[in-house]
């Protein structure tokens, strides 16, 4: 039986029907078409890719549309770095190109397409500066605050760190405020390369000159087209409604960061001078690292096991970034099939996953989307054969994720009137890396991911739920990495932070959301070498988990669109949230900060309580359950703060952000978590009134559909 439907048997019907039709050969071919060029948001390849998807939609019979926004994009026009001794002899000159040698393990047939942009970071300004050069590990707070205390200024010096830990926007927002002049961000091999495995194309793990592309737009800020925080870039938008590129500083990264391959890297790591790093800053690389100062610890010092040195050798760094940023179209699509409860068919049920990819994106993001065109065709499917949805359902394929979930952004703002009512946003990514199922989820949705994925069969043998279990127990993968304070028995599944395209619709609309997908040894990422060749020979040879994949993606969509009741399960929501505000006052005393947790706390009970009870009259539901429904919604709106967080007001959902300084990471009851950390206590006083009032005002909801339920 499964929770939410008066009639499950009828439903099981259907969801037969569906589950036969996905298709792993047809995703192998949806795959390879897709990923056959680069297809960088706004480039006319990408507009291809839209035009496949469209016609995908169109021919599973969804009402399709092709929706072009302006926004403004980031494209390379020159990167040149280069690295010199104190005798002015060139180190290194780069970027070396991605290659592997075509002679050795089958090659890569993809490297050498001349329409394959040099790598760089979206959002990253031009620049030409030259100046010393300090490690800084991860580039978290903590690093910086470490080299702080060691003495060692960043300030002028071009700062040299290691991708990993934080997303890389968060690297320069850090290295921008400590004063630094150029951020160069590179793949240690400790952390996708050969210390973990075979490199491509032996194995699956990053090559000596593969690079990490990515954006380093300022996403815990906000999102979406940087001239438009919280309005949709149409192509109509007037310029006046923008905010002009020169105003954007304060928001933007304004010193040049640029990304670089371990075979660039090691020649400037190398020649470093000044104290030994902390060892547990040591990467793979096969010598010593060192800071590039002495700081306090003075010529000799060392952190390490004895090593000595002098004053550090001068070592300088040229970066000269040229940049076109400039609005530029890009093109999301939409397939709808309408909904046929009068009363609830306006209660869209969005499911989404981006297309556009720094270069091929087998992985990242069209392994996604290969399995979302077979989830499509199952609803065509379905469709012929007389099925209606309750409610509509809205497939979208979003562009420009890769600059900062632009394409998602710009859309969820367009239709935010309708998103307030949205019942659920099902988000993929990469989809398929490997053959370990994985999910983050609204605590509200955990046991609906749970069940959907017991009704789908692994090609490991059993279910799908079964093999995440066992996965689980040995190796605990990216999406649930973090676990933080959590009251689950079951699956662990994990909290949303950012780096994908659920984000406007959770964090900025209060829309509940889950992201779900396969992982695996996936040392490629945002590299060339993530095409359709990696993708066969490590993650998915014969498209099993592509089906898998589309199925389950499905079995959400389907399972929310004709549930009789919202499954929403704000029983484990509450106890999650008691949980997080008892792990606060604990950092709090360690913090040594004297806070008032009594309003929040009593907040929390009664919102506890109250989704306990609901729990009851979802699983005897009404007759009528619309109202029932509406409530069920409104409770997650009400645990948006209209004012949003303090510096950062696009983020409106008072339980879930990403990290001021984490960015992917989740931050849980950010205004008060973070106010605790920064440390700030008169913020986080203030914000744990706005939880409190908050949780108070869903709370209510709540409690007057149980009134209503009782009668
Ligand atoms: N998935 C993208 C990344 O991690 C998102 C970029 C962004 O949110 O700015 O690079
Ligand atoms: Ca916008
Ligand atoms: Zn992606
Ligand atoms: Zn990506």
């Amino acid at each position: 039986q499964v929770f939410g439907y008066r009639d499950f048997a009828q439903q099981a019907k259907w969801d037969k029907v569906f589950m036969a039709v996905p298709d792993a050969a047809l995703a192998g071919q949806h795959l390879k078409t897709l990923t056959a060029a680069p297809h960088w948001a706004s480039s006319p390849e990408d507009y291809a890719t839209a035009v496949y998807v469209a016609d995908k939609f169109k021919a599973a019979g969804l009402e399709t549309q092709i929706i072009p926004y302006k926004v403004l994009l980031t494209k390379p026009v020159k990167i040149v770095i280069e690295a010199f001794d104190a005798d002015g002899k060139k180190l290194m000159s780069g970027p070396t190109p991605e290659h592997v040698d075509p002679n050795k393990f089958g090659g890569d047939p993809f490297q050498d397409d001349p329409r394959i942009l040099p790598a760089f970071n979206g959002s990253s300004p031009s620049g030409d500066v030259t100046a010393e050069v300090i490690y800084a590990n991860y580039g978290t707070l903590a690093d910086f605050q470490q080299l702080a205390k060691l003495g060692i200024s960043v300030k002028g010096k071009i700062v040299l760190v290691r991708y990993g830990e934080n997303f890389r926007g968060i690297k320069t927002y850090i290295a921008q405020q400590y004063g630094a002049v150029g951020v160069l961000i590179y793949s240690d091999p400790a952390d996708d390369g050969y210390f973990r495995g075979d490199i491509y194309p032996r194995g699956p793990y990053r090559p000596e000159t593969a690079v990490q592309r990515g954006s380093i737009q300022f996403l815990p800020i906000y999102p979406g087209d940087p001239t438009t925080p919280g309005v949709a870039s149409t192509p109509d938008l007037p310029d006046s409604k923008r905010i002009p590129i020169d105003k954007l500083q304060n928001n933007q990264p304004t010193i040049p960061t640029n990304p670089l391959s371990y075979h660039d890297a090691a020649p400037i790591l190398k020649a470093l001078g000044g104290a030994e790093s902390p060892r547990d800053w040591q990467g793979a690389l096969p010598f010593t690292y060192h800071l590039g100062a002495t700081g306090t610890l003075g010529a000799g010092g060392n952190l390490g096991a004895g090593g000595t040195h002098s004053t550090p050798p001068k070592i300088t760094v040229h970066m000269h970034l040229e940049q076109d940023v400039a609005l530029r179209t890009i093109w999301d699509v939409t397939g709808t099939i309408d909904g046929t409860d009068p009363a609830q068919k306006e209660d869209w049920v969005v499911a989404g996953n981006h297309r556009d990819a720094w270069v091929y994106g087998a992985v990242d993001p069209n392994s996604g989307t290969a399995a979302m065109l077979e989830t499509v065709h199952g609803l065509g499917e379905l469709l012929k054969q007389g099925w209606k949805p309750q409610r509509r359902i809205v497939i979208c394929s979003w562009d420009a994720e890769e600059e900062g979930l632009i394409g998602s952004t710009e859309w969820a703002e367009q239709h935010e009137t309708h998103l307030a009512h949205a019942v659920a946003y099902f988000n993929t990514d990469v989809g398929v890396a490997g053959p370990n199922f994985d999910a983050a989820a609204v605590p509200s949705l955990k046991q609906f991911v749970r069940e959907v994925t017991k009704e789908v069969a692994s090609p490991k043998g059993g279910t799908v739920y079964e093999q995440w279990k066992a996965d689980q127990a040995t190796a605990p993968t990216r999406r649930s990495r973090k676990p933080i304070e959590s009251t689950d028995s079951d699956v662990h599944i994990g909290t949303l932070g950012s780096g994908s395209d659920y984000t406007p619709f959770i964090q900025h609309l209060g829309v509940p959301s889950t992201d779900i997908g396969s992982e695996g040894p996936y040392g490629v990422y945002h590299s060339v070498f993530d095409n359709y060749n990696w993708f066969t020979k490590f993650a998915d040879p014969t498209f099993v988990y592509e089906q898998q994949q589309a199925r389950v993606f499905g079995l959400e969509i389907l399972h929310m669109a004709d549930a009789d009741v919202l499954p929403y399960d704000y029983q484990l929501y509450g106890k999650e949230i008691v949980g997080y505000l008892e792990a606060a006052q604990k950092q709090a005393t360690t913090k040594n900060l004297t806070l008032d947790f009594t309003a929040a706390q009593a907040a929390a009970s009664r919102f506890a309580a109250a989704g306990a009870a609901i729990r009851a009259a979802q699983s005897a539901p009404p007759s009528n359950p619309a109202a029932l429904n509406q409530s069920l919604r409104e409770a997650e709106g009400a645990l948006l703060n209209p004012e949003g967080l303090p510096k950062r007001s696009w983020y409106k959902h008072t339980i879930y952000a990403p990290g001021e300084f984490t960015g992917y990471a989740a931050v849980v009851i950010p205004g008060v978590n973070e106010g605790i950390d920064a440390p700030d206590a008169p913020r986080a006083q203030s914000q744990l009134a706005a939880l409190a009032a908050a949780l108070n005002r869903s709370a209510a909801i709540l409690e007057s559909a149980n009134k209503e339920a009782a009668k």
